[in-house]
Protein backbone atom coordinates (compact mmCIF):
# COMPACT_ATOMS: atom_id res chain seq x y z
CA UNK A 1 0.00 0.00 0.00
CA UNK A 2 1.38 3.67 -1.09
CA UNK A 3 2.22 5.68 2.31
CA UNK A 4 0.11 8.07 3.74
CA UNK A 5 0.51 11.62 4.73
CA UNK A 6 -1.61 13.86 5.64
CA UNK A 7 -1.55 17.62 6.57
CA UNK A 8 -3.05 21.07 8.47
CA UNK A 9 -3.02 24.00 6.76
CA UNK A 10 -4.05 26.86 8.67
CA UNK A 11 -3.76 30.20 7.40
CA UNK A 12 -2.22 32.73 10.06
CA UNK A 13 -4.64 35.40 10.04
CA UNK A 14 -5.66 35.20 13.64
CA UNK A 15 -6.05 33.34 16.57
CA UNK A 16 -7.79 29.78 16.39
CA UNK A 17 -11.01 28.79 17.88
CA UNK A 18 -12.49 26.05 19.27
CA UNK A 19 -13.35 24.40 16.27
CA UNK A 20 -9.47 25.28 14.41
CA UNK A 21 -8.35 23.10 16.81
CA UNK A 22 -11.21 20.40 16.46
CA UNK A 23 -10.16 20.53 12.55
CA UNK A 24 -6.19 20.46 13.34
CA UNK A 25 -6.84 17.59 15.93
CA UNK A 26 -8.99 15.55 13.55
CA UNK A 27 -6.83 16.05 10.90
CA UNK A 28 -3.60 14.91 13.25
CA UNK A 29 -5.41 11.72 14.47
CA UNK A 30 -6.26 10.85 11.10
CA UNK A 31 -2.70 10.43 9.92
CA UNK A 32 -1.21 9.17 13.26
CA UNK A 33 -4.23 6.37 13.82
CA UNK A 34 -2.59 5.42 10.67
CA UNK A 35 1.08 5.89 11.62
CA UNK A 36 1.48 8.11 9.11
CA UNK A 37 3.53 11.27 8.33
CA UNK A 38 1.81 14.64 9.14
CA UNK A 39 2.70 18.29 7.72
CA UNK A 40 2.04 21.27 8.88
CA UNK A 41 1.99 24.02 6.33
CA UNK A 42 1.42 27.90 7.26
CA UNK A 43 -0.81 29.77 4.40
CA UNK A 44 1.07 32.79 5.27
CA UNK A 45 0.86 34.43 1.89
CA UNK A 46 -2.25 36.40 2.87
CA UNK A 47 -2.24 39.82 3.05
CA UNK A 48 -3.54 39.48 6.45
CA UNK A 49 -1.17 36.82 7.36
CA UNK A 50 1.09 37.78 10.73
CA UNK A 51 3.76 35.53 12.48
CA UNK A 52 2.92 35.87 16.20
CA UNK A 53 -0.39 34.83 14.70
CA UNK A 54 1.54 31.78 13.00
CA UNK A 55 3.27 31.37 16.44
CA UNK A 56 -0.17 31.12 18.50
CA UNK A 57 -1.60 28.81 16.34
CA UNK A 58 1.26 26.43 16.66
CA UNK A 59 1.53 26.96 20.13
CA UNK A 60 -2.01 26.16 20.77
CA UNK A 61 -1.59 22.86 18.74
CA UNK A 62 1.25 21.95 20.80
CA UNK A 63 -0.93 22.51 23.61
CA UNK A 64 -3.19 20.37 23.14
CA UNK A 65 -0.96 17.39 22.18
CA UNK A 66 -0.30 17.81 18.06
CA UNK A 67 2.85 17.19 16.98
CA UNK A 68 4.27 17.09 12.95
CA UNK A 69 7.05 15.52 11.45
CA UNK A 70 7.72 18.95 8.75
CA UNK A 71 6.63 22.79 9.21
CA UNK A 72 6.55 24.36 5.97
CA UNK A 73 5.78 28.08 5.83
CA UNK A 74 4.24 28.52 2.01
CA UNK A 75 5.84 32.04 1.73
CA UNK A 76 9.13 29.94 1.49
CA UNK A 77 7.77 28.33 -1.74
CA UNK A 78 7.43 31.06 -4.15
CA UNK A 79 9.67 30.30 -6.77
CA UNK A 80 8.38 26.78 -6.78
CA UNK A 81 4.54 28.51 -7.51
CA UNK A 82 6.30 31.00 -10.26
CA UNK A 83 7.67 27.90 -11.78
CA UNK A 84 4.78 26.31 -12.07
CA UNK A 85 2.67 29.28 -13.10
CA UNK A 86 5.58 29.98 -16.18
CA UNK A 87 4.58 26.06 -16.86
CA UNK A 88 1.00 26.93 -17.44
CA UNK A 89 1.77 30.38 -19.37
CA UNK A 90 3.92 28.60 -21.65
CA UNK A 91 1.31 25.66 -22.04
CA UNK A 92 -1.06 28.15 -23.19
CA UNK A 93 -3.18 27.82 -20.53
CA UNK A 94 -3.36 31.34 -18.83
CA UNK A 95 -4.85 34.72 -20.01
CA UNK A 96 -4.32 38.20 -18.71
CA UNK A 97 -7.68 39.61 -17.14
CA UNK A 98 -8.30 42.75 -17.17
CA UNK A 99 -12.11 42.81 -15.39
CA UNK A 100 -12.71 44.83 -11.95
CA UNK A 101 -15.20 42.83 -9.84
CA UNK A 102 -17.67 45.52 -11.34
CA UNK A 103 -17.11 44.28 -14.72
CA UNK A 104 -17.49 40.93 -13.68
CA UNK A 105 -21.21 41.52 -11.86
CA UNK A 106 -22.76 42.99 -14.97
CA UNK A 107 -21.26 40.53 -17.55
CA UNK A 108 -24.11 38.41 -18.28
CA UNK A 109 -23.01 34.79 -17.18
CA UNK A 110 -21.75 32.31 -19.82
CA UNK A 111 -24.42 29.24 -21.53
CA UNK A 112 -24.15 26.47 -19.60
CA UNK A 113 -22.31 28.42 -16.50
CA UNK A 114 -24.02 28.01 -12.95
CA UNK A 115 -24.35 32.51 -11.85
CA UNK A 116 -21.14 34.06 -10.16
CA UNK A 117 -18.88 31.91 -12.92
CA UNK A 118 -16.09 33.82 -14.49
CA UNK A 119 -17.89 34.77 -17.88
CA UNK A 120 -14.73 34.73 -20.06
CA UNK A 121 -15.03 38.37 -20.88
CA UNK A 122 -11.06 38.60 -21.01
CA UNK A 123 -10.46 34.81 -22.77
CA UNK A 124 -10.41 36.27 -26.38
CA UNK A 125 -9.18 39.47 -26.79
CA UNK A 126 -7.24 40.82 -29.61
CA UNK A 127 -3.68 42.71 -28.77
CA UNK A 128 -5.58 46.14 -28.97
CA UNK A 129 -8.23 45.07 -26.46
CA UNK A 130 -5.61 43.60 -24.10
CA UNK A 131 -3.36 47.38 -24.49
CA UNK A 132 -6.41 48.73 -23.71
CA UNK A 133 -6.89 47.12 -20.73
CA UNK A 134 -3.56 47.21 -19.53
CA UNK A 135 -3.83 51.19 -19.65
CA UNK A 136 -7.33 50.67 -17.82
CA UNK A 137 -5.86 48.95 -14.99
CA UNK A 138 -2.52 50.75 -14.51
CA UNK A 139 -4.77 53.74 -14.45
CA UNK A 140 -6.03 52.25 -10.91
CA UNK A 141 -2.57 51.04 -10.07
CA UNK A 142 -3.31 47.44 -10.87
CA UNK A 143 -1.69 44.66 -13.16
CA UNK A 144 -4.20 42.19 -15.02
CA UNK A 145 -4.86 38.92 -13.06
CA UNK A 146 -4.19 35.56 -14.66
CA UNK A 147 -6.84 33.34 -15.29
CA UNK A 148 -6.87 29.71 -16.40
CA UNK A 149 -8.32 28.64 -19.67
CA UNK A 150 -10.79 25.92 -18.44
CA UNK A 151 -12.64 23.31 -20.65
CA UNK A 152 -15.45 25.17 -18.59
CA UNK A 153 -16.94 21.63 -17.20
CA UNK A 154 -18.35 20.17 -14.67
CA UNK A 155 -15.95 18.06 -12.28
CA UNK A 156 -17.15 15.83 -9.39
CA UNK A 157 -15.05 14.60 -6.32
CA UNK A 158 -15.32 12.12 -3.66
CA UNK A 159 -15.34 13.26 -0.33
CA UNK A 160 -14.77 11.03 2.25
CA UNK A 161 -17.73 12.41 4.91
CA UNK A 162 -19.58 14.62 2.42
CA UNK A 163 -19.87 11.61 -0.84
CA UNK A 164 -20.03 12.95 -4.12
CA UNK A 165 -19.59 16.73 -4.81
CA UNK A 166 -20.24 18.16 -8.22
CA UNK A 167 -18.25 21.98 -9.26
CA UNK A 168 -18.61 24.13 -12.37
CA UNK A 169 -15.01 24.61 -12.87
CA UNK A 170 -15.20 28.04 -14.54
CA UNK A 171 -11.59 30.72 -15.85
CA UNK A 172 -10.59 30.56 -12.10
CA UNK A 173 -8.17 33.15 -10.75
CA UNK A 174 -4.25 31.42 -11.15
CA UNK A 175 -2.70 34.91 -9.77
CA UNK A 176 -4.24 38.02 -8.65
CA UNK A 177 -3.81 41.53 -10.26
CA UNK A 178 -1.73 42.21 -6.95
CA UNK A 179 0.97 39.35 -7.89
CA UNK A 180 -0.31 37.51 -5.32
CA UNK A 181 -0.74 33.95 -5.92
CA UNK A 182 -4.10 32.47 -5.53
CA UNK A 183 -4.56 30.43 -3.26
CA UNK A 184 -6.24 27.12 -5.16
CA UNK A 185 -2.89 27.04 -6.82
CA UNK A 186 -0.82 27.32 -4.09
CA UNK A 187 -2.54 24.78 -2.34
CA UNK A 188 -2.48 21.70 -5.25
CA UNK A 189 1.28 22.61 -5.78
CA UNK A 190 2.28 22.21 -1.72
CA UNK A 191 0.21 19.66 -1.39
CA UNK A 192 2.01 17.88 -4.64
CA UNK A 193 5.25 19.11 -3.28
CA UNK A 194 4.61 17.73 -0.16
CA UNK A 195 2.95 14.04 -1.39
CA UNK A 196 0.15 14.66 0.90
CA UNK A 197 -2.26 11.99 0.28
CA UNK A 198 -5.00 12.42 2.44
CA UNK A 199 -6.44 16.14 2.98
CA UNK A 200 -8.72 16.87 6.04
CA UNK A 201 -10.32 20.73 5.90
CA UNK A 202 -13.11 22.39 7.22
CA UNK A 203 -16.01 21.94 4.96
CA UNK A 204 -16.21 25.30 3.73
CA UNK A 205 -13.15 24.12 1.11
CA UNK A 206 -15.55 21.49 -0.83
CA UNK A 207 -16.78 23.93 -2.79
CA UNK A 208 -13.16 24.60 -3.81
CA UNK A 209 -12.28 21.09 -4.65
CA UNK A 210 -13.55 20.56 -8.38
CA UNK A 211 -11.37 23.27 -8.99
CA UNK A 212 -8.45 21.81 -6.99
CA UNK A 213 -8.76 18.65 -8.88
CA UNK A 214 -8.95 20.21 -12.25
CA UNK A 215 -5.59 21.71 -11.36
CA UNK A 216 -4.05 18.37 -10.49
CA UNK A 217 -5.49 16.68 -13.27
CA UNK A 218 -3.30 19.60 -15.54
CA UNK A 219 -0.20 19.10 -13.62
CA UNK A 220 -0.36 15.31 -13.24
CA UNK A 221 -0.66 15.51 -9.16
CA UNK A 222 -2.25 12.54 -7.84
CA UNK A 223 -5.83 13.46 -6.00
CA UNK A 224 -5.40 13.03 -2.38
CA UNK A 225 -8.39 11.40 -0.66
CA UNK A 226 -10.58 14.05 1.01
CA UNK A 227 -12.18 14.31 4.10
CA UNK A 228 -14.19 17.82 4.38
CA UNK A 229 -15.28 18.61 8.61
CA UNK A 230 -18.30 20.03 9.66
CA UNK A 231 -17.43 23.72 10.16
CA UNK A 232 -18.66 24.94 13.85
CA UNK A 233 -21.50 27.66 13.91
CA UNK A 234 -22.57 29.80 16.87
CA UNK A 235 -25.98 29.68 17.90
CA UNK A 236 -27.51 31.54 14.89
CA UNK A 237 -25.90 28.68 13.05
CA UNK A 238 -22.98 31.01 11.52
CA UNK A 239 -19.37 29.75 11.27
CA UNK A 240 -18.01 30.92 14.76
CA UNK A 241 -16.01 33.68 14.95
CA UNK A 242 -14.04 35.71 18.22
CA UNK A 243 -16.73 37.98 18.08
CA UNK A 244 -18.85 35.30 19.57
CA UNK A 245 -16.79 35.77 22.84
CA UNK A 246 -14.39 33.19 24.50
CA UNK A 247 -14.12 31.22 21.65
CA UNK A 248 -9.98 30.66 21.71
CA UNK A 249 -8.09 27.93 24.19
CA UNK A 250 -6.49 31.29 25.61
CA UNK A 251 -10.00 32.99 26.16
CA UNK A 252 -10.73 29.68 27.74
CA UNK A 253 -8.10 29.00 30.35
CA UNK A 254 -8.74 32.57 31.40
CA UNK A 255 -11.81 31.41 32.41
CA UNK A 256 -10.08 28.89 34.20
CA UNK A 257 -10.91 26.03 31.85
CA UNK A 258 -8.16 23.50 31.76
CA UNK A 259 -6.12 21.96 28.67
CA UNK A 260 -7.70 18.97 29.30
CA UNK A 261 -11.20 20.45 29.81
CA UNK A 262 -11.18 22.32 26.46
CA UNK A 263 -9.98 18.88 24.84
CA UNK A 264 -12.74 17.50 26.46
CA UNK A 265 -15.12 19.63 24.98
CA UNK A 266 -13.92 19.13 21.37
CA UNK A 267 -13.63 15.62 21.62
CA UNK A 268 -16.97 15.13 23.16
CA UNK A 269 -18.00 17.02 20.07
CA UNK A 270 -17.41 14.34 17.64
CA UNK A 271 -18.51 12.00 20.46
CA UNK A 272 -15.20 10.61 21.69
CA UNK A 273 -14.72 12.03 24.73
CA UNK A 274 -11.07 12.32 25.58
CA UNK A 275 -8.97 13.74 28.27
CA UNK A 276 -5.82 13.91 26.31
CA UNK A 277 -4.72 14.03 22.49
CA UNK A 278 -3.24 10.37 22.85
CA UNK A 279 -6.58 9.03 24.57
CA UNK A 280 -8.51 10.75 21.39
CA UNK A 281 -6.05 8.95 19.20
CA UNK A 282 -7.06 5.28 20.55
CA UNK A 283 -10.47 6.25 20.01
CA UNK A 284 -10.29 8.28 17.02
CA UNK A 285 -12.33 6.84 13.74
CA UNK A 286 -13.26 9.70 10.94
CA UNK A 287 -15.97 7.41 10.13
CA UNK A 288 -17.95 8.04 12.81
CA UNK A 289 -17.19 11.96 13.07
CA UNK A 290 -20.64 13.67 13.12
CA UNK A 291 -22.30 14.89 9.53
CA UNK A 292 -23.90 18.09 11.03
CA UNK A 293 -21.95 21.14 12.54
CA UNK A 294 -21.29 21.67 15.91
CA UNK A 295 -23.14 24.54 17.47
CA UNK A 296 -20.71 25.63 19.97
CA UNK A 297 -22.21 28.40 22.67
CA UNK A 298 -18.99 30.19 24.72
CA UNK A 299 -19.62 30.24 28.29
CA UNK A 300 -21.49 33.37 29.68
CA UNK A 301 -20.73 35.82 32.39
N1 LIG B 1 -5.52 27.86 4.78
C1 LIG B 1 -6.87 27.45 4.60
C2 LIG B 1 -7.71 27.88 5.77
O1 LIG B 1 -7.18 28.09 6.85
C3 LIG B 1 -7.03 25.96 4.49
C4 LIG B 1 -6.47 25.44 3.26
C5 LIG B 1 -6.63 23.94 3.11
O2 LIG B 1 -6.73 23.20 4.10
O3 LIG B 1 -6.62 23.53 1.96
O4 LIG B 1 -8.90 28.03 5.61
Amino acid sequence: MASVTGRFAPSPTGSFHVGNLRTGLIAWAQARSQGSRFVMRMEDIDDRSRPEHGQSQLADLTEIGIDWDELVYQSARRACHDRVIEELLSRGLLYECYCTRADIARAPTAPHAPPGAYPGTCRNLSDKEREAGRAKLSGMNRGPALRLKTSGEAVTVRDEICGEHTGYVDDFVIRRGDGAVAYNLVCVVDDGTDGITEIVRADDLLSSTPRQVYLQRLLGIDTPAYYHVPLVVNREGKRLAKRDGDVTLQALKERGWSVREVIELITDSLGMRSASAEEFLERFNIRDIPREPWVFIPPAD
